[in-house]
């Protein structure tokens, strides 16, 4: 075992990462990309077959018998204007792979490879989940709704994601929740409109609406446990018409980040209540309309702690990076099998690798690329053969 791979997997996942960055494609749109896994699992020889619309699920079966792993990487891009520098810039303006999914799909063919290359080795089998639309509406459900994880029956699963925090060549692995739940809520404030200069005659929400912005601080500064983690965040208001009307109406949006399912629930609830009755002191209505997102991340605990210990002893360098409050649909991969997200560290300064993801000036560090396909084959390769146990459920 080792670390690394050797130099020509390392240049062709480079290579098909170069490829895929060019052409970013959003959600559900990634019929080039597919082309491209497809393309390339036929060049090794690996079964495969499409799901969900543009997403693919690879098939590589040991020589010797072992457990099932489940190996996941994201597809698409997000609508962003590149402003990188980067050689392989993205050719379609308005898009781009800043969340360094290009690297995920280009690392989980590497694995395939070096994989399919040591089948006489290999114990176990290895199912490729080549997923679309991460950034939204999402692909993981419609992906496990038409039976990715079921034939051959998915018994661990593991995905990577770049990470600028950690430093190229080490990986994070976290026990725990390590991304949250991210809901999104609505507001809607109805007053009565009139002139300006009669306040006294209208019903004015655009007080209301600095009244419930200050007030829902309340449920992160005062009505949560200050151990748990939570944000509330409000990300746009509307209201008005010039500066001599008053207002009748305001309408706002916002993000709810939790890591644990029932501060999740409370948290929506003390939210539509302070909504509510702020608007009402200020003769106001309110109406809360709460659209529940991907859930949290949690990284199964047992495989987390046995995964980290495996990787050490393989000479990976691992970290133990902490939790974010960012949202991942890999969530429900994990809801259904054991499942560990692992933080792929690109931070390197000599290559400008340093911004955060879904920033325009996003560059990748592709020295991870090797460190990332290593990764994904030592997790094949230690579930299938047993050293990673299957933690019961
Ligand atoms: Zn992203
Ligand atoms: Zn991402």
């Amino acid at each position: 075992m080792t670390t690394t791979v050797s130099e020509p997997i390392a240049a062709r996942a480079t290579a098909i990462r170069r490829e895929i960055h060019r052409h970013p494609e959003l959600g559900f749109e990634e019929t080039n990309t597919q082309a491209i896994v497809e393309r390339e699992l036929d060049a090794i020889g690996v079964e495969h077959r499409r799901i969900a619309k543009t997403g693919v699920v690879g098939i590589v079966r040991g020589a010797h018998p072992g457990h099932v792993s489940g190996l996941r990487a994201d597809m698409d891009a997000l609508p962003i204007t590149e402003d990188s520098g980067e050689e392989c810039t993205s050719q379609i303006a308005g898009k781009m792979h800043a969340c360094g999914h290009d690297s995920h799909t280009a690392m989980l063919l590497g694995a395939a490879r070096v994989l399919q290359e040591s089948r006489e080795s290999f114990h176990g089998t290895a199912v490729l989940l080549f997923q679309p639309a991460e950034e939204g509406p999402g692909g993981a459900l419609p992906m496990i709704e038409e039976g990715a994880l079921d034939d051959p029956h998915v018994e661990a699963v593991t995905m990577l994601h770049i990470d600028p925090r950690v430093p190229t060549g080490s990986i994070g692995i976290t026990p725990g929740p390590v991304n949250a739940a991210a809901d999104e809520f609505h507001i809607t404030i109805r007053g009565k409109g009139g002139h300006g200069a009669y306040p006294h005659k209208a019903v004015d929400v655009i007080p209301c609406v600095g009244a419930t912005i200050l007030a829902l601080q309340n449920v992160a500064a005062r009505e949560t446990d200050p151990l748990a983690s939570i944000v509330v965040t409000i990300g746009t208001i509307e209201a008005g018409y010039r500066n001599n009307v008053i207002a009748d109406k305001a309408f706002m949006t916002g993000t709810l980040r939790t890591h644990d399912a029932a501060i999740r629930e409370t948290a929506a609830e003390k939210i539509r209540r302070i909504v509510e009755h702020v608007a009402e002191a200020y003769g106001a209505h309110a109406h809360v309309e709460m659209l529940l997102g991907y859930p949290p991340v949690v990284n199964d605990r047992e495989l987390a702690a046995s995964f980290a210990a495996y990787a050490r002893e393989q000479g990976f360098t691992v970290e133990r990076p902490a939790p974010t409050m960012g949202g991942e649909d890999f969530a429900y991969f994990a809801e259904r099998v054991p499942g560990v997200m692992v933080r792929l560290g690109i931070y390197n300064e000599a290559v400008g690798s340093i911004h955060s993801g879904h920033s325009p000036q996003f560059r990748l560090d592709e020295g991870a690329i090797p460190t990332g396909i290593a990764t994904l084959v030592a997790f094949a390769r230690g579930v299938g053969d047993g050293s990673i146990p299957i933690p019961a459920r």
